[in-house]
């Protein structure tokens, strides 16, 4: 069977010649005899793809020596509550903007550790758009400011990042992360879930400026204490290791395609023709206000709902997998990670104007 397109939104699909590398060397690893999930992660093969994997995302992201890069477990989810447990006390505040139901999320974990200040929030107009950062009501005494920068859901992204406050903004970046070039050195902390664009789920890639060290509360499990897990480059226990290798073949891929420079232009193309199919049909409707509109994960729907259920089935016989919006918003969502070739962005704008001149 050939491969299909696979637009789900995460786990994600991945480049097609890190899995054939991987089912390479599956069977002996680097002439070890043994799969990479069978070796000790202490031994001197695993240390050093572990090094060799940091240095290839301080390279892609230019990330400042003055930042240490973890790779931990627990997803996103866990950044969630050990974002609050590193960075504040239980009187502390920190100040939230939702701009999506991931960011709802995460200042209701919050919650349950400091002072969670929504700052601002999308929700009035339901996550179309982003608020003015002008209009966001920041605390003084704020800990740290936290944002989604790609909301996955409702397919909202930041073009900029914002500059209100003086507290250090830690940013979610599970689904933007190496699809573009970021200015490290703007936040405080970055973190991201492997499964969109970095690898398969079991990794969270967490970027933290080094200041922020050591501040986490005593009853912070270790695992997700900062400073204890850079001071053993993340392996305080046994890492996810075959994710943290398959992790570090998508660093090499990226690479390969001449870095996040090129990366950004061509998501930047590929989501473009697809808003602009998109905009100029009367059938397909994105209601996200252009000016923050996701590179990565774009839903649409169709004018008439009744066709959602034929689309999707029609879609998938075509060879368009995944394409079914999330629960939150209903219709359609087409995510366009960096793995999802221009080729499937072209295959979908065709079904799509296809489906509408027979139905619509
Ligand atoms: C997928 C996603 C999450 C959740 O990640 P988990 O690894 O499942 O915890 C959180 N935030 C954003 C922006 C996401 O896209």
């Amino acid at each position: 069977m050939e491969r299909i397109y696979n637009f789900s939104p995460g786990p994600a699909t991945l480049p097609t010649s890190v899995l054939e590398r991987a089912r390479d060397e599956l069977l002996n690893w680097r002439g070890t005899g043994m799969s990479v999930m069978e070796v000790s992660h202490r031994g001197k093969e695993f240390i050093a793809l572990a090094e060799r994997s940091v240095d290839a995302l301080r390279e892609l992201l230019g990330i400042p020596d003055n930042y240490r890069v973890l790779f931990l477990q627990g997803g996103a989810t866990m950044q969630f509550a050990a974002v609050p447990l590193n960075l504040a006390g239980p009187n502390d505040t920190a100040d939230y903007v939702t701009t999506g139901n991931w960011g709802v999320k995460a200042v209701g974990e919050a919650r349950r550790y400091l002072h969670a200040n929504e700052a601002a929030t999308g929700r009035d107009g339901n996550f179309t758009s982003i608020p003015d950062p002008a209009t966001w009501r920041v605390s003084d005494d704020a800990r740290y400011l936290h944002l989604v920068s790609n909301e996955t859901v409702v397919g909202v992204e930041f073009h900029e990042t914002p500059d209100v406050s003086d507290a250090p903004i830690i940013a979610d970046m599970s689904s933007t992360l190496l699809s573009r070039p970021v200015d490290v050195d703007c936040y405080g902390v970055i973190y991201a879930g492997a499964q969109k664009n970095v690898g398969p789920p079991g990794v969270t890639v967490v970027i933290v400026r080094e200041d922020l060290l050591g501040q986490a509360r005593p009853e912070t499990p270790t695992v997700v204490n900062y400073r204890a897990m850079a001071d053993t480059d993340s392996m305080s226990n046994t890492p996810p290791t075959f994710t943290w290798y398959v992790a570090g073949l998508v660093l090499e891929w990226v690479r390969a395609q001449g870095g996040l420079d090129a990366m950004a232009e061509r998501n930047h193309r590929k989501a473009s023709k697809l808003y602009a199919a998109i905009d100029g049909s009367d059938f397909f409707d994105n209601p996200v206000d252009p000016a923050c509109r996701s590179w990565m994960n774009i839903p649409f729907t169709l004018a008439d709902t009744n066709l959602d259920a034929l689309f999707l089935k029609q879609s998938a016989e075509a060879g368009l997998a995944n394409l079914k919006g999330h629960r939150l918003v209903g219709g359609m969502r087409a995510s366009i990670y960096n793995a999802l070739p221009e080729a499937g962005v072209d295959a979908l704008i065709e079904f799509m104007s296809d489906f509408e001149a027979r139905h619509g």
